[in-house]
């Protein structure tokens, strides 16, 4: 799989974390397997039970340290394959942990390595056998100073989550599109990922499907319930493609071949979140505290009577994971930047009646927001037969 990030980005990028090292006065960043890996040098490794690591000190070359049998997958990396990173490379006897230690030790004249900034993910056991290695070392985590860089997406990857996002619109167009009535919850998010897969994902990572009294349920488990006539029905979908994730929701009223519905009750629920939506999108500007998008919703929800029956926050930063920095919630006073990239996605959950959610990805621009979702918002109503 290819992030479609150039060498170019790469290399910024292992120059902007170097930098962060020096000026915090860390020994290195340690990074294992995981987004932050894939992040700085494009390479989405698998997660063994055998030691890879990119080690960044605060000078010198960063050095990747990956086992043998993984050569080939990450030379074949953008960073490494652009001659970004040292490789060194251990055999099935050798001991990865004392390979970290000496590429650290060869870099300190005083056999000190300072304070090592381990990624978040890294595992405990590789933690363990790392703080042995290295006795004298402190040990913090990475994303303190990796993830404000994480957060600011340059153009190639607003680029790549524009394309996700339209793969992800198109999916959802063409499911309300189809027949809908009489299909279980599990038939159609069979349909959803192969549809994502289809428009260019490199594979679906969630299909919520919740119909009638399901749709009140934010993180529903798709089931063998039926869809009926007469019912909204909720997609919350979404996947990595070249890398990069979707992930949208929708959701529409059901009305079946003699036009069922929509209620008024349940017109006026999902008028105020697309409402609510709306104020959130419109309040995105550089400067803003992100907790004040997610107020700008909450208030025309909370208005109307509704604040115990929208329970999560606004929204999450997208990038290379679903769920990344930042969070749109009550108590997250850092300002919002232009390059940021995040869901805004207001819900209303009546239990045991229905809900209605609507999401799309949002970035922050110089001058303020623009939404990467293009799907009508406003409550359409299908025949889904
Ligand atoms: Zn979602
Ligand atoms: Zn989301």
């Amino acid at each position: 799989m290819s992030t479609g990030i150039s060498a170019a980005r790469y290399e910024e990028r292992l120059g902007r974390a170097r930098a962060a090292v020096g000026a915090g006065g860390h020994g290195a960043l340690l990074i294992g397997v995981g987004p932050e890996l894939e992040w700085l040098i494009g390479y989405a490794a698998v997660a063994l039970e055998r030691l890879t690591m990119l080690v960044i000190p605060a000078s010198g070359r960063p050095t990747l340290v990956v086992p043998r049998l993984e050569v080939g997958a990450a030379s074949a990396a953008p960073g490494t394959a652009a001659g970004l990173v040292e490789l060194a490379t251990w055999g099935e006897t050798d001991d990865p942990f004392a390979l970290v230690a000496g590429t650290l030790g060869a870099r300190s004249a005083a056999g000190t390595v300072g304070s090592l900034l381990v990624s978040d993910g890294l595992r405990a056991a590789f933690l363990l056998r790392l703080q042995a290695a290295l006795p004298t070392a402190r040990f913090a985590l990475a994303s303190a100073l990796v993830s404000p860089l994480r957060q600011v997406k340059d153009a190639e990857e607003v680029e790549l989550l524009r394309a996700a996002a339209g793969a992800a619109d198109r999916t959802v167009e063409a499911m309300i599109a189809g027949r809908l009535v009489g299909r279980t919850e599990a038939d159609l998010a069979r349909e959803v990922r192969d549809r994502l897969v289809g428009e260019g994902h490199d594979n679906a990572e969630f299909w919520i499907v919740a119909g009638g009294p399901n749709s009140a349920s934010p993180h529903h488990e798709v089931s063998d319930r039926v869809v009926r006539a007469g019912e909204p029905l909720l997609f919350d979908i979404g996947g990595r493609r070249a890398g990069y994730c979707s992930d949208i929701t929708r959701t529409v009223w059901v009305a079946g071949a003699v036009d069922q519905g929509p209620d008024d009750a349940f017109r006026r629920l999902h008028g105020l979140v697309e409402q609510a939506q709306a104020a959130g999108r419109a309040a995105i500007r550089p400067g803003v505290a992100l907790q004040d998008l997610d107020r700008a919703a909450r208030a025309i929800i909370d208005a109307a009577g509704h604040a115990e029956h929208f329970f999560h926050r606004l929204g999450h930063g997208i990038g290379l994971e679903v769920h990344e920095d930042p969070y749109l919630v009550e108590g997250n006073g850092a300002a919002l930047v232009a390059g940021n990239a995040f869901s805004v996605e207001p819900g209303i959950y009546l239990e045991g009646r229905y809900g209605a959610r609507i999401e799309d990805i949002a970035i922050c621009t110089p001058t303020g927001g623009e939404t990467l979702n293009g799907v009508e918002r406003t409550l359409l109503t299908v025949r889904g037969e």
